[in-house]
């Protein structure tokens, strides 16, 4: 559907129950049909700028859901962004997103922040990280970062040991570079199974939705072109993200911010068409995969389907069929895995009260289905699900793409 201005709201009320801040606090200027009229009123100059209206704004977890599920199409995305950018621009950042912003805005910076943070995980003491929290999270569960960055831990083309299958470029993200190699190289374990060539170009950075979510459009600018030319020179048949966060800006949001860059809009549009999330990449091949007769162990797991794998690929009720064909998986649906977990990139950290009622209810939910495993390809969804954790829970929370590849066959 071609996406309309916000002129366009009906006011039909849809959007709310499919709002996950909405359906916590149940006030009406939180809603996202609220907001919209809001951003209206302070477009048409009937409404000042004010510390509570940037509130309200920034009262979202930019989750999609809202858009997925308006009856008249309307671009809530766009609106926000823009507004968010607006409000920034007035009322500014706390100092601890402005860091965040900083860092992610340059690769470079991302590397020795990442480095300061690995040292400062081994340096600060046991007591100190379980008595204080980020956000919603507790210091101590949070993920040990990875001993070396990911995309220098593999090489940058990696050749199949076997007849060609393809080439695929692989957009790994900064969770994966940073935090969560395991994804990373499942991914590259999969893809090596089924004979493909690996493309994992050392030039990508952050696919900028932080940037664009905290209204930092024009920083956000740089890193997109960058990325643009970092996969535009190569030949493959798809660009894999193991993200689905990732994957709306590549395939959504670069043509749509480039639509007036003559010169970087027909490139976006070439990537968006080749993007594909791993989710919908391993249903693809599901065929030509070969699991280990050996790998008899049933698992108990459950499923979070994240709000952008839901919302950008609907790939999350192929992952649930793809669940119920594996015969080493008892899969236990939980009635809430397509809720939102409160994540939301910095939401946990800048609304942990909120936030914590969606985390709570979703463990609550997950426990009574008696899982072992948790799988969620979105790797804030991971850090805030398994952060909120505890030992006795005994679950994992594990991306899907590491459970598939730990049962294939050894090539
Ligand atoms: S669903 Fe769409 S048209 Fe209906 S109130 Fe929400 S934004 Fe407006
Ligand atoms: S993007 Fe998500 S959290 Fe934000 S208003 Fe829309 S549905 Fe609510």
């Amino acid at each position: 559907m071609t996406q309309k201005p916000l002129q366009n709201c009906g006011k039909c009320g849809f959007c709310l129950n499919a709002c996950p801040v909405y359906k916590i606090l149940k006030e009406e200027p939180v809603s996202p049909r609220a907001k919209l009229q809001l951003i209206k009123a302070y477009g048409n100059h009937k409404l000042a700028s004010s510390h509570l209206l940037k509130d309200i704004i920034s009262k979202c977890l930019m989750c999609g859901s809202c858009t997925a599920n308006c009856p008249s199409g309307i671009d809530h995305y766009s609106a926000f962004m823009e507004m968010r950018k607006k409000m920034v621009k007035a009322h500014g950042e706390t100092p601890a997103i402005k860091a965040v912003i900083y860092l992610l805005a340059r690769e470079y910076r991302l590397k020795f922040g990442a480095g300061l943070a690995k040292a400062g995980q081994k340096l600060v003491p046991k007591s100190f990280s379980k008595t204080y929290k980020l956000g919603n999270i507790p210091l101590k569960n949070f993920p040990e970062l990875n001993l070396i960055p990911f995309r220098e831990a593999v090489d940058t083309v990696i050749f199949p040991q076997k007849k060609q299958a393809g080439t695929i470029v692989y957009f790994t993200g900064c969770a994966t570079n940073y935090l969560y190699d395991d994804t990373g190289f499942s991914v590259i374990g999969i893809l090596k199974h089924l004979g493909y060539k690996i493309i994992i170009p050392g030039d990508q950075g952050c696919c900028s939705i932080p940037l664009l979510f905290h209204g930092e459009k024009d920083l956000a600018f740089k890193n997109i072109i960058s990325n643009i030319n970092a996969l535009k020179t190569h030949d493959a048949d798809t660009i894999l993200v193991d993200c689905s966060t990732c994957g709306e800006a590549l395939k959504n949001e670069y043509p749509r911010l480039m639509e007036k860059n003559d010169r970087n809009h027909p490139a976006a549009c070439a990537i968006s068409s080749k993007v594909m999330d791993i989710i919908t990449f391993i249903d693809q091949h599901f065929d030509h995969l070969e699991f280990d007769p050996g790998f008899k162990k049933k698992l108990s797991v459950t499923y979070h389907a994240p709000c952008h794998t839901r919302n950008t690929f609907q790939s999350h009720i192929i992952f649930e069929n793809l669940l119920q064909k594996l015969e080493f998986v008892n899969y236990k649906r939980t009635s809430d895995a397509e809720e939102c977990c409160g994540g939301g990139g910095t939401f946990f950290y800048e609304y942990p009260w909120i936030s914590k009622k969606m985390t709570d209810k979703k463990i609550k939910n997950a426990k009574a289905v008696q899982a072992s495993l948790w799988l969620t390809d979105c790797p804030v969804c991971r850090m805030n699900l398994a952060g909120n954790l505890n030992a006795k829970d005994n679950l994992k929370v594990m991306h899907p793409a590491t459970l598939v590849h730990t049962a294939l066959k050894t090539i």
